[in-house]
């Protein structure tokens, strides 16, 4: 019921985003809206109507695509089935009839059985009718890299012009289901640079900003990189901040030595872990909403996996992941990832 009533509500909002933000600057590529960005595709197939999917559903259909989708979820096809958006059983049949496809879905094996699985989007690897594949899933780099050898070893059932194989970007995203309802989303982007900018009006109508991180895979490597930094200054944060605490300096103070000196972070100046030192962020609600710790959990998974099979050195990896591994046993996987400083550091709210 709460995802029909999500869907609901969701596509009763029919105000188009017209404000895209313009700029680029070193080797950042941003969305513009130059002659560069006409529509190439019009037919876009969806995969995996969840917390962000829906959001971004709603978002393509509010710019104009013909969207078709699917999600194992009976209760969501029908409900956007419903609200006049074509759902289809398989993601066959979603390929069927888009010259596009995104999946969002929750891990690498939902992906991998989206993609190659009986009935998946690869089915008629002869003759596939999708030009274009973007995963916007958070999921490790080699699945990504598998995936799109397998998306590149299929023949398109109709050329485009200088399109002559299908291709597949990886594309996922920075900015929680906020920032997917209000299409400000960050896309992080690997695969071919032509196809990335055949994309862009496709992620410009369900985000702000696109980075182009290079060859396939890049994009998957760039999003477990970020979240591993977030999580370890996450956690040096709230360390910091509780050991103040117990020195006798309140978190409010030390929150303004560290915004103005070198301890300043992310999580200190824009997602301050204390309750009560910063308004609006997730520690002011009793950790709720934000980015859950078992999704900051999944994407240590992710990072740790990744480092192994590179026989990359990854002590810090290691505390991250057993933390929030502990703050999941311990109930606290729907929390706020923030939460550490209450219920790991035993830190005190700022009254
Ligand atoms: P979710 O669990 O809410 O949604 C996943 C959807 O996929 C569900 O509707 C589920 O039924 C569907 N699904 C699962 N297996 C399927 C299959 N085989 N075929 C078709 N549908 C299938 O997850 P979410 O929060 O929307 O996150 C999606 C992805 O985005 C994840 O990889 C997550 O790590 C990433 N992400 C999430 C957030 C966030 O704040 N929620 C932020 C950034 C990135």
């Amino acid at each position: 019921m709460a995802a029909i009533r999500r869907a609901q509500s969701l596509l009763s909002l029919t105000k188009f985003k017209t404000n895209f933000v313009s700029a680029s600057y070193l080797s950042l590529r941003r969305f513009s809206s130059s002659s560069q960005n006409s529509k190439q595709f019009q037919n876009v197939g969806f995969i995996g109507l969840g917390n962000m999917g829906s959001r971004m559903v709603n978002n393509l259909v509010k710019a104009g695509y013909n969207v078709t989708v699917h999600d194992i979820n009976r209760d969501v096809m029908k409900m956007f089935a419903q609200l006049g958006v074509s759902a289809r059983d398989t993601p066959y049949e979603v390929a069927q009839d888009s010259q596009v496809v995104i999946t969002m879905l929750p891990s690498s094996s939902h992906v991998m059985d989206v993609y190659t699985g009986r009935n998946g989007l690869l089915r008629g690897e002869n003759a596939i009718r999708p030009a274009l594949f973007i995963d916007s899933s958070t999921i490790d780099p080699q699945t990504t890299r598998k995936i799109s050898f397998a998306v590149s070893n299929c023949n398109l059932k109709e050329k485009r012009d200088n399109w002559e194989k299908p291709v597949m970007l990886d594309a996922p995203v920075s900015g929680g289901v906020l920032a997917a309802e209000a299409s400000t989303l960050t896309f992080m982007v690997g695969g071919p640079e032509d196809a990335y900018l055949a994309a862009r009006p496709i992620l410009q109508s369900m985000g702000r900003t696109s980075i182009y991180c290079g060859g396939s895979g890049n994009g998957s490597a760039a999003k477990i990189c970020n979240n591993l930094a977030m999580a370890v200054s996450m956690l040096g944060t709230s360390e910091a901040l509780a050991l103040g605490q117990s020195l006798g300096i309140s978190a409010s103070t030390l929150t303004e030595v560290l915004n103005t000196s070198s301890g300043r972070c992310w999580s200190s100046d824009a997602y301050n872990p204390v309750p009560g030192v910063m308004k609006g962020v997730p520690s002011s609600r009793d950790y709720n909403g934000g980015f859950a710790s078992k999704l900051m959990a999944k994407d240590l998974n992710l990072a740790a996996a990744s480092a192994e099979e590179v026989g990359h050195k990854s002590p810090l990896i290691s505390k991250a992941q057993e933390i929030y591994k502990k703050m999941c046993e311990e109930g606290h996987e729907r929390k706020d990832f923030s939460c550490v400083f209450r219920h790991f550091y035993n830190g005190k709210d700022e009254v």
